[in-house]
């Protein structure tokens, strides 16, 4: 497939002129013509790259990529040696952000949900890209975490009450702990994000409402590679995911 109509079916798939992002949605940068063989991942850090590469990707895409609104102009440094290997590789970079965070069937929000059991019954926070609902079945604090634990492979930071029941809860993938207020004005009894700031635990303390930090890339591994996954099942292009091990 040619790389600008893989970039158009993606755009009108993803809704990408629906969103306001902080970053370019599509082609970040532009290598050969010719589409077969799509590596997905996380973030385009260079050991994602470097993988992608050695696998012959003929493109790579990413829900972090490049040019983040404020972040520095210059192609110095760090910055310089990603692209210049995608560049010299002749290798596409396609980023995707809030429009995968928020959609309904491959985002990160509803692959989250998929994944966890949890029941979406509604969206909240900007551009409706946050979710809440329930639990199929009530379960404790302390059952949920471990839940949660076990299915996404690391150990969630949780602050509240471990033999609270949990019915109602909200989540949205990745660094999104600035939501925790609107979450709690939905009458949730958790909310599950990536990560967690100071202030979210006394706010989860003085409200009751539990917060779950459930790691920003653990909590993000799954809308690209559904994407990938359709693509391939799309067109047929060959996929692979590379998952680079992020604490956070
Ligand atoms: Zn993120």
């Amino acid at each position: 497939m040619r790389l600008y109509e893989l970039r158009d079916y993606i755009e009108s798939k993803l809704e990408v002129s629906r969103f306001r992002d902080y970053c370019p949605n599509g082609v970040q940068v532009e290598g050969r013509s010719e589409v077969r063989r799509i590596a997905t991942g996380v973030t385009a850090s260079q050991a994602v790259l470097d993988a992608a590469t050695a696998w012959g990707a003929d493109a790579v895409l990413v829900h972090h990529g490049y040019f983040w609104r404020n972040e520095d102009a210059s192609i110095t440094g760090i910055k310089k040696r990603r692209i210049a290997h995608l560049l010299q590789h002749d290798v596409s970079l396609l980023a995707y952000h809030l429009p995968l965070d928020a959609h309904p069937e491959l985002g990160n929000n509803a692959q989250l949900a998929r994944r966890l059991g949890f029941v979406e019954q509604g969206r909240f926070a900007e551009q409706d890209i946050a979710c809440h609902g329930r639990l199929v079945q009530p379960q404790t604090l302390a059952q949920l975490t471990q839940h949660i634990g076990e299915s996404l492979q690391r150990a969630p930071q949780v602050i509240g009450d471990l033999n609270f029941k949990v019915a109602r809860l909200a989540w949205c993938s990745g660094g999104a702990q600035g939501y925790f207020e609107q979450a709690i004005a939905l009458g949730v009894d958790a909310f599950v994000t990536g990560e967690i700031s100071e202030q979210n635990v006394h706010v989860a303390q003085e409200t009751g409402v539990a917060f779950i930090a459930a790691g920003h890339h653990a909590t993000e591994r799954y809308g690209i590679q559904a994407l990938g996954q359709h693509l391939a099942g799309q067109f047929g292009f060959e996929h692979r995911f590379f998952d680079q091990h992020n604490p956070v």
